[in-house]
């Protein structure tokens, strides 16, 4: 066979998109890969034959993306990432290769209806929130701006949690989105990897006696298996390639064992090896520290960088050409182990010199910081780390030692500075620090907004940056356009396109153009029924799911992302109490009716963020049964939040929460998406609110509250939230309703807790920033009083948000940090 130039085999001829070719294969798929007659085909096998059909047209391109990138021996990037939260996927593919009409044409000549089918495909949940989301919309532009890339990460069995209300409180489920397979995904049993945990390091002496080498012996072992899913690029321009890692053992069954009668014993190092990769951690903004996460975080790491290196060599390269032909990205610090990983790979199997093997890691990494949040920086016990990775722990020593010398000698840093950026917080129980490992072992180290940035260089990373002046630098999030506005809303898309044609599909800064139609009443016209036929449709779902009625006409103003303090969902239900008291006190002021709706999960462990969900809910209860409000206040909390939910509630809000305390959310990316949809935004100055006003201009976006820095001058001169509360007569009241049980007549005393954290510390300024929001809220429904003004505003948003598409943010990315 090697004697035959495989390369010289031609593709097969690539598929056809004509509606009657798709619909015979859709039967042919039906038959013979599902084995099903069309008589008795369920739902679901259409799906699965459909999912078939579109993907042999996605193969063609991926196969020949792969060959072109084979042939040019281009510098490929790698996204490394504990977190793809990518949805369902059959929508994103069909529209990048543009055959959306053709397979909708093709089922309903077979009678099948695309939205029913479409409605079934699991949503691929394999993340918590922003994070992965980020991951996914990045995989996507990578595609699209034509970049040879590939994602790594974790086939978790089970994703995120399924989110479901038992009295307003929140139950977690499992979530099992392989239940039905998944035809995305392709097994490659031949890239698997030996992964070891555990043991220790022999060291092999030369003659004169000197360490030269070191062997780790691990006492465990598990095999990594890929399982390679096509992620495509708009106009189908070209197919990269999303690998994720399931751990396999060894042995699946230890035979001895089970012949001896030992039948449980058996399977035991097989069930262990499995749980690796079984869930996905539900913490979102905290930090797991459990041994599991950090067997997870290596094992993803370990498999992915033997998998690089192995393809890098397999092209001929050298191993010192590594940062020329490499780019490795580490979104945030769960894959930092890499850099030590990197290390052990280039010194003690490729049999490389510690310095010769530095050069090459640190010039192969970029670190991407997401939170400044003390709460969320990783770190690990030194004991743990050492007891399951002997070897890295020798290795992180072995760079810290480097490091601090250096900065010593040549920097002059005193031993404080020199404690902060070591690799090993001494400061309690001795500790790995990620962070710092991750930077110190990267050439770029980014946020990811402007404010974000500037912040990391102030707090966290100071002394860093002081050391490394110029490795710090800014890469503002975005979201990709195809899922966030072509597929998400279609409506709109139509719209635009009718104004100004089709430019922007390719390029979203051309939305600008619809600025010249902010003000044209027929267009106005256009753009208000989208958006009510967007609401009808959310109204729609809410009443099929919760049996609550909604007035499509009303503001619906939504705040939807996971539930955290420092996010503020407690500031606006605190708003909409004390709204629902004004409306009572004055029933003849002219109130702009309004659904406030919320969605999100809470980390199962965040006692807060689930008392949060509960006071949404019982809020909700007592608002809306209450005849005197006269249907003009409305609360909901739609359970199950996801980005399946996401695509359905962005295109149908008018007003889009932001109001995270400032200096505490690094970006943010919903805040995008409901302003690229038409929503008119309720924000603080923090992440990339901040550019998002610069770009969309202060007149078309409402901005309140403290600045980051008056955030930090208040809570160093000492905030005295009780005193605040007490100037305030709305806020007094609406906290005393809480506190006292007006919304939990069941449970008197259950937010109690939760009012007094507010009069005590109000660690994340709620009371602080009530006026100015409350202020804000009025100066919402003046707008909104005003048609004409309400829809020069958000067709502005539209028009000037195409500057957040996350394209964009790769181009930044490729030019200023890969190279590629
Ligand atoms: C965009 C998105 C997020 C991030 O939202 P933020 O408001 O930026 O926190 C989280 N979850 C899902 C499902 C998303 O689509």
């Amino acid at each position: 066979m090697d004697t035959v130039s495989k390369a010289d085999i031609p593709l097969p001829k690539p598929r056809a998109f004509e509606p009657e070719v798709l619909a015979a294969e859709i039967i042919e798929k039906l038959t013979y890969a599902i084995g099903k007659d069309t008589k008795v085909a369920k739902p679901h096998d259409w799906l699965t034959a459909t999912i078939l059909v579109v993907r042999e047209r996605v193969i063609d391109k991926w196969m020949e993306a792969t060959r072109a990138a084979y042939v040019a021996n281009a510098k490929r990037v790698y996204y490394l990432s504990l977190e793809f939260l990518i949805g369902r996927l059959m929508r994103d593919a069909m529209s990048n290769l543009q055959m959306m009409d053709e397979i909708k044409e093709a089922l309903a000549s077979l009678g099948v209806d695309i939205n029913v089918i479409a409605g079934l495909e699991p949503d691929a949940a394999l993340g918590n929130g922003g994070l992965g989301r980020l991951a996914a919309c990045f995989m996507e532009s990578m595609a699209t701006v034509n970049i040879p890339a590939y994602g790594y990460g974790i086939r978790y069995v089970h994703g995120l949690f399924r989110q479901q209300m038992a009295e307003g409180w929140q139950v977690e489920l499992p979530e099992n989105w392989l239940a039905h397979g998944n035809p995305w995904e392709f097994e490659r049993r031949e890239s698997s990897y030996e992964i070891g945990f555990g043991g220790g390091v022999e060291t092999v002496n030369n003659s004169s006696g000197e360490d030269v080498r070191f062997v780790w012996k691990p006492s465990e072992r598990v095999i990594a298996t890929a399982f390679d899913t096509p992620v495509v690029g708009w106009r189908a321009e070209r197919v990269n390639t999303l690998r994720l890692w399931s751990a396999q053992p060894i042995d699946p069954i230890l035979l001895d064992a089970f012949n001896a009668g030992d039948h449980i014993g058996a399977l035991r190092e097989s069930n262990k090896a499995e749980t690796l990769t079984r869930v996905l951690y539900p913490a979102d903004a905290t930090s797991a520290g459990q041994e599991l996460r950090l067997r997870q975080e290596y094992f993803f790491c370990s498999a992915s960088l033997q998998d690089i290196l192995r393809r890098h060599v397999q092209h001929g390269n050298s191993l010192d050409t590594l940062p020329d032909k490499v780019a490795i990205q580490l979104n945030d610090t769960h894959p930092a182990v890499s850099v030590c990983e990197l290390m052990r790979l280039l010194c003690d199997i490729h049999g490389m010199d510690f310095d010769a093997a530095w050069d090459i890691t640190w010039r192969t990494f970029s670190y991407t910081n997401h939170t400044l949040l003390p709460e969320a920086l990783e770190s690990w016990p030194v004991p743990l780390f050492e007891r399951l990775l002997p070897r890295h722990m020798q290795l992180v020593y072995a760079i810290n030692a480097k490091i601090l010398i250096e900065a010593r000698r040549q920097k002059g840093m005193n031993d404080q500075e020199i404690s902060k950026i070591s690799l090993i917080d001494e400061s309690g129980d001795r500790r790995v620090r990620m962070g710092n490992l991750a930077f110190i072992g990267s050439h770029s180290v980014n946020g990811v907004s402007a404010l974000h940035t500037e912040l990391m260089k102030e707090t966290v990373f100071a002394d860093l940056h002081k050391l490394y002046p110029t490795r710090i630098n800014n890469k503002t999030n975005g979201i990709t356009p195809r899922r966030w506005l072509m597929q998400c809303n279609p409506k709109l898309t139509a719209l635009i396109r009718e104004a100004i044609g089709d430019a922007f599909l390719d390029d979203a800064e051309k939305l600008t153009a619809l600025d010249a139609f902010a003000d044209d009443k027929a267009f106005q016209e256009k753009f208000a029924a989208v958006k009510r036929a967007n609401k009808e449709q959310l109204a729609n779902l809410v009443a099929s799911r919760m049996g609550i009625r909604l007035d499509p006409s009303a503001m619906f103003d939504i705040q939807i992302k996971r539930i955290h303090e420092y996010k503020r969902q407690l500031l606006n239900i605190i708003e909409t109490v004390a709204l629902y008291d004004q409306m009572r006190s004055h029933p003849e002021r002219d109130w702009a009716p309004r659904v406030k709706l919320f969605a999100g999960k809470a980390a199962p462990s965040y006692h807060n963020a689930k008392l949060i969900i509960k006071l949404a809910n019982d809020v909700a209860r007592v608002i809306n049964n209450d005849p005197s409000v006269r249907g003009l206040l409305k609360v909901v909390f739609v359970p199950n939040y996801n980005v399946t939910l996401a695509e359905t509630m962005v295109p149908a809000a008018d007003l889009s929460e932001q109001i995270s305390t400032a200096g505490m959310e690094a970006s943010g990316t919903g805040n995008m998406k409901f302003a690229l949809n038409g929503a008119l935004t309720i924000g603080t100055l923090d992440g990339a609110n901040v550019e998002m006003r610069d770009h969309v201009g202060e007149d078309n976006i409402v901005i309140f509250g403290m600045t980051a820095a008056e955030v930090g001058k208040l809570r160093a001169e000492g905030h005295n939230p009780r005193a605040v509360i007490e100037r305030s007569r709305e806020l007094s009241q609406a906290l005393s309703a809480i506190a006292t049980g007006v919304f939990s007549p069941d449970d008197r005393g259950r937010f109690g807790g939760l009012v007094d954290g507010l009069y005590n510390h109000d660690w994340f300024m709620v009371a602080a920033d009530f006026d100015a929001y409350a202020k804000a809220q009025r100066q919402v429904d003046g707008i909104w009083a005003n048609p004409t003004d309400w829809f020069g505003k958000t067709i502005r948003n539209t028009a000037r948000m195409g500057w957040f598409s996350s394209d964009r943010t790769i181009r930044q990315y490729t030019n200023d940090i890969w190279r590629a």
